[in-house]
């Protein structure tokens, strides 16, 4: 065998070993689609109980406008916060009534209010600190209920399906706007009326530049046993 000869024979089989150690690492990587998901900006707002709503304006909430979820909306009315600190006037109702009353700030507001509200998922609401609400007709005094609403991906089960993703899986997502942000532990929630969109709140809206049409993509799996937002 002369020189190039075995110069050709090498680069074949390396062409070979490279083409299948890429086959086997592709093999064990999740794809995640890339497709853009619309990021909004949740405000601060409330959920009110039934029992609260009468309380606080007499009569039920009148829809304004609705939002991106299916059967949700935004309220005419508004309310007042009061906290140990200070108080927030025109914080935006969001209906229909739940069971149970739950005000969703940023940890800014948190701070300006004087409530240590931890970061929770909508509904998980044990133990943490409560708020006075006061509107036209009333007063409520909330003995718990005072949140940082976790940021979160709503999808239908059709859209995590495309994803590639699963109910209650936790993602990394890059937000596209002029000041880029990766957002660890993003919460995927999959349910049948919820429509795609990721929630984030004002801290880490305005942190990222977030406005009104931006984009995020999800990066891959978040969490220790996924490495830094593996892909
Ligand atoms: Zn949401």
């Amino acid at each position: 065998m002369n020189e190039q000869a075995i110069k050709d024979v090498l680069v074949q089989v390396l062409g070979n070993l490279v083409r299948e150690v890429r086959a086997q690492k592709e093999d064990g990587i999740q794809k995640y689609v890339t497709d853009p998901i619309p990021v909004e900006l949740s405000a601060r707002h409330a959920h009110l109980s039934e029992a609260d709503v009468m309380t606080l304006f007499g009569k039920p909430l009148t829809p304004a406008r609705e939002l991106s979820q299916p059967g949700q909306f935004l309220c005419k009315e508004r309310v007042r916060l009061i906290g140990p600190k200070g108080v927030m006037d025109n914080v935006a109702i969001l209906g229909p009534a739940r069971k149970q009353t739950q005000v969703e700030i940023s940890k800014t507001d948190a701070r300006m209010l004087g409530v240590n509200a931890p970061v929770r998922q909508s509904g998980d609401t044990e133990g943490t600190p409560g708020i006075i609400l006061t509107a036209d007709k009333g007063v409520v005094g909330l003995p718990s209920g005072c949140i940082v609403a976790a940021r979160h991906i709503h999808m239908s089960p059709e859209d995590a399906a495309h994803y590639g993703i699963r109910d209650k899986d936790r993602v990394c997502v890059r937000l596209n706007t002029d000041r880029p942000l990766i957002m660890e532990d993003v919460l995927v929630r999959v349910n049948k009326d919820f429509r795609l969109a990721m929630h984030i709140d004002a801290d880490e809206g305005n942190g990222a530049g977030w406005r009104s049409g931006v984009t995020g993509i999800i990066l891959g799996k978040s969490g220790a046993e996924h490495g830094l937002c593996s892909r």
